[in-house]
């Protein structure tokens, strides 16, 4: 299996889209999961008070029958007055409270009490005048009502969701439905409990006379309830997980669109095209960075192999002139005729074709090395002032011998610059060298040193043929003349040296020139 049909799976789209959803659908079920366990333990706490209350309903049923109503309203113990109770305890000593209710009649409150004693029921009230009445009862005699009662509560619960039962003192048993088989554990209170796979909450209440009140509900419900809800979440899930993932996959599709376009172009351009850029589509700021950096890096790559192009181009033209002259001669003197003078004549003429080609080729060497010397200069401090000095001096006699007036104007006081001082020697020669030939006979050359701000500034200005604005730029190129000086010596190396050396020193040319009236170099160094 190759990796190629993996191709789709490993792309950051499906990545991005995969991850989202996974991460989307794995909070969700957690989710789903805390909420369900939530629901079951409140059904379960709803179904404990629902037990409850059915048993303390069936227990009052039991101990007072039918007419619990007439005894008024059913309150806890601790809510019937002390002296009620001490008269219930004097009136039937050892006496234990089961249930009590409260009536009213006029502004006075009645209490109605109901006790055991061993297994005997007993019911108590203390009349006006603090007359205490009791009679004893006989609850077996109300188990009618608590079979209506069961009946009652068995049809509005449901008989296949409830079950009641009634255990007599003597063991018998009444309930009120089949809901349930088995005949249970006897735990008193609440509890769950198993059978035949089938969950059940059961309440139990032991009674004085050893009877017993059931009441259970099946936790089938529950589940039941819980696999509803599972189906519901679960279909819900897949349909939003469907729709999430062709929207994240159109989203992450949307965001990488940009790399893609990036990735695309840059194979075409290593294809050869190196014309091609990247369309900019505002996509997203780091994708239109991207796109600014590759186009701005392309933009590069082409004006560096175009110019290296230009280069090699421009290396092969000026060699070539220099070596057809040199087999020229050579067939020359292969052809036989020549005599020694002539074979001296022509060697001397091959060593000096040579030299030239020496020259051109260390030219461009150093111009190489130059610019990528940045770090590697030898800089000392130098009085610059001395160095335009020297300068003018030097270049004065060839001033001379072409009629051209060289002027030189420096400063009084002493400027300093930290540079490589050949370097600069030769940045200065080459501009002067330039000035002095493309100016006419009588025609003036300035050279100045002066301070601007901080900045360092050497200008070279002449009042020779000037340069178009077309060429302006172009002049720095390596092997660049214009039209009008290729009949003059020169290989187009000059200028691409001085902007090599500056560039060197972080130092910027300001070119003003108009053509026929004259043009100034002006080299700026920044303040260090
Ligand atoms: P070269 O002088 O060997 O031709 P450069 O690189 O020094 O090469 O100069 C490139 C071209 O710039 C020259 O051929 C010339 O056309 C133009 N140039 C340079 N300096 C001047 C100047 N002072 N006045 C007019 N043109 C100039």
């Amino acid at each position: 299996m190759s990796w190629n049909k993996f191709r789709f799976f490993s792309k950051l789209r499906f990545k991005a889209a995969f991850w989202y959803l996974a991460l989307f659908a794995a909070s969700s079920v957690l989710l789903f999961y805390l909420i369900s366990r939530y629901v079951a333990t409140d059904m379960l706490r709803i179904t404990d008070w629902l037990l409850e209350s059915t048993v303390r309903d069936f227990t009052a049923s039991y101990l007072t029958g039918k007419n619990t109503a007439r005894y008024g309203r059913a309150i806890s113990s601790s809510d019937v007055p002390k002296p009620d109770i001490s008269a219930f305890q004097a009136h039937l000593p050892g006496v234990e409270l089961l249930a009590a209710y409260r009536s009213q009649l006029g502004a006075n409150f009645y209490y109605t009490l109901f006790g055991s004693r061993g297994k005997e029921l007993y019911e108590f009230r203390l009349g006006e005048n603090d007359i205490a009445y009791s009679r004893l009862l006989h609850p077996e005699q109300n188990l009618p009502f608590l079979r209506k009662e069961f009946a009652d509560k068995l049809q509005s619960f449901g008989s296949d969701n409830v079950y009641f039962r009634f255990y007599t003192p003597d063991g018998s048993l009444f309930e009120s439905n089949e809901l349930r088989k088995g005949s249970g554990g006897s735990n008193p209170g609440l509890s769950t409990e198993t059978e035949n796979g089938r969950e059940y909450r059961v309440m139990r209440q032991a009674l004085f006379d050893g009877s017993v009140i059931e009441a259970g509900r099946s936790l089938r419900f529950v589940e039941e309830r819980l696999t509803m809800y599972t189906h519901i979440f679960l279909m819900f899930l897949a349909t939003v997980l469907m729709f999430g993932a062709v929207a994240g996959y159109l989203i992450a599709w949307k965001l990488t669109a940009g790399i893609e376009r990036v990735s695309d172009t840059a194979r075409r351009i290593a294809d050869g095209d190196l014309s091609l850029r990247v369309k900019l589509k505002h996509e997203a700021v780091e994708v239109d960075q991207l796109v600014d950096a590759f186009n701005a890096m392309s933009e590069n790559n082409e004006n560096l192999v175009t110019e290296l192009r230009t280069v090699t181009d421009d290396i092969a033209h000026d060699l070539r002139t220099p070596l057809t002259r040199m087999r020229g001669q050579a067939e020359i003197a292969a052809a036989g005729d020549t005599d020694l003078d002539g074979f001296r004549e022509m060697c001397g003429a091959v060593a000096e074709e040579c030299d030239s080609m020496m020259r051109l080729i260390n030219e461009m060497l150093e111009i190489t090395r130059t610019e990528s010397s940045i770090n590697r200069l030898l800089r000392v401090e130098f009085s610059l002032t001395e160095l335009i000095r020297q300068a003018g001096m030097l270049f004065c006699e060839l001033a001379e011998d072409r009629g051209i007036k060289l002027e030189v104007a420096i400063p009084e006081q002493e400027i300093l610059l930290r540079a490589d001082k050949v370097k600069i020697q030769r940045l200065v020669a080459n501009l002067l060298d330039n000035a002095l030939k493309f100016t006419l006979p009588n025609g003036v050359v300035y050279l100045s040193l002066a301070k601007r701000d901080d900045s360092t500034l050497i200008a070279v200005r002449d009042s020779g043929c000037g340069i178009a604005p077309e060429d302006a730029e172009r002049i720095f190129k390596r092997f660049y003349r214009c039209d009008a000086s290729r009949t003059l010596p020169g290989n187009g190396l000059g200028l691409a040296m001085v902007q090599a050396i500056a560039n060197a020193h972080r130092a910027k040319i300001e070119l003003e020139s108009s053509p026929g009236e004259g043009s100034c170099f002006t080299v700026i160094f920044p303040p260090e």
